[in-house]
């Protein structure tokens, strides 16, 4: 019988779990309640026999993860009917305390906690997650795999930001990254599918999701990757406005009577992609523009005028770089970014080829979509942050 991990993300008002196959990486059952807290919440449950939704209200994460034990029982599978080794949980942010995942005892707990300053959304729920799941699962082992452990291998130089050196001690200001395990998960397959060790290979991942993210991977380990204190620096994303000029939050402060708290929330949730054409999802930009619409057509020359220079940075960062993998909801699916994006750079090895490009036929191993003889690969990995949890939570165990 294959083991089984019963994956979780808690986030402020939601509640998504998936019971993983440690072995394919397959999830055997998944769910998502959304709008935990609000009159009519919205429970969607992806069983063996199909799916099944529930829009009765959920009081709170203890209801919602009893909503989903529910959901287990009767459109399967039953959880006592699978071999269930640990719960895994995504936790966005270990600090620079967790380099790796750990098993969840009383001190992880109030480590995560002290964490939450930096984190204040994130942390938070992720932690209510935690401790409801143990509640429900007592006699279970859990681990708590972070979004930021995989970066903790970037150098002093690539971490630190330029400011008062006391604001590191003081107050935590470095690089910490995020999408750690996606980034992990795909640059691991990318040597799989070179045919090599992941500790000779060169690779920069791109995570084109809603939140998007651009990881430069030495031998495995990452060197440097775009999102910094917070998810909120680098690539433009589908709310996030990615890098921009730090003084604008003062400028703002001044010529608009701004709080620090309205930019924030601006630049987090009302930028990038949105902010630029009122609307978050990539496909909608993509109709848009290929309607003529020039507010669609210059988010998109942004987004992906953005992404060329990470590519460029990180190609200088690496020396040489065996591989560029795009990965995640844009990565996997949009010819034309990855087009766009690789426009140009064939003096730098990176030869995109169109057909294979515009047809990937059938992407869940992984493609490559660069010609035969481009000196460096270009691949579609689809991500599994599930399944990378999932493994962790063993690894953890087994030590
Ligand atoms: P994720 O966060 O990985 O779920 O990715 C979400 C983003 O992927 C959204 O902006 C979607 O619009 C985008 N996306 C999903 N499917 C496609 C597609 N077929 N073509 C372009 N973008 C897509």
């Amino acid at each position: 019988m294959s083991e089984h991990v019963l994956v979780i993300n808690a986030g402020s008002s939601s509640l998504k779990y998936s019971l993983m196959d440690t072995g394919s990486g397959d999830a055997v059952a998944s769910g998502l309640v959304e709008k935990i807290g609000e009159d009519q919440s919205h429970h969607v449950h992806h069983g063996p026999s199909g799916d099944a939704e529930d829009d009765q209200a959920v009081a709170d994460h203890e209801a919602a993860l009893e909503a989903a034990v529910r959901a287990f029982e009767k459109h399967g599978p039953a959880l006592d009917s699978v071999d269930i080794v640990a719960v895994g949980h995504r936790v966005v942010h270990g600090g620079d305390r967790f380099a790796e995942p750990a098993l969840v005892d009383n001190d992880l707990i109030a480590a995560v906690n002290d964490l939450v300053p930096l984190a204040p959304l994130h942390n938070p729920a992720n932690l209510e997650g935690i401790e409801v799941a143990r509640r429900l699962f007592p006699d279970l082992p859990h681990v708590a795999v972070f979004d930021t452990a995989f970066h903790q291998t970037l150098p002093p130089y690539a971490y630190t930001y330029a400011v008062p050196a006391s604001w590191l001690d003081d107050y935590g200001i470095r690089r910490y990254g995020f999408h750690g395990t996606s980034h992990a998960f795909v640059s691991e397959q990318a040597a799989r599918l070179l045919d090599r060790d992941p500790g000779e290979v060169n690779v920069i991942v791109l995570h084109l999701g809603n939140g998007c993210s651009a990881t430069a991977v030495r031998a495995g380990k990452s060197v440097d990757t775009s999102m910094g204190m917070t998810p909120l620096e680098g690539l433009v994303m589908g709310t996030r406005s990615g890098d921009l000029d730090p003084a604008i939050h003062g400028h703002l402060a001044r010529v608009a009577d701004r709080t620090a708290e309205e930019t924030d929330r601006a630049l987090n949730k009302e930028s990038g992609l949105k902010g630029l054409t009122g609307v978050n999802d990539f496909r909608e930009v993509s109709r848009r523009r290929a309607d003529g619409d020039e507010s669609a057509q210059l988010a998109f020359d942004v987004y992906c005028y953005r992404l060329k220079k990470y590519i460029g940075a990180y190609y200088a960062v690496l020396g040489t770089v065996d591989a560029i993998v795009f990965t995640a909801g844009v990565g996997q699916n949009s010819a034309e970014v990855r087009a766009a994006a690789l426009d140009g750079l064939e003096s730098l090895g990176i030869h995109l080829d169109p057909a294979r490009n515009a047809d990937l036929g059938g992407v869940l191993a992984g493609a490559f979509v660069s010609t035969d003889d481009s000196p460096v690969a270009v691949l579609v990995i689809p991500t599994n942050e599930e399944w990378q949890i999932a493994r962790q939570a063993v690894e953890v165990l087994s030590r």
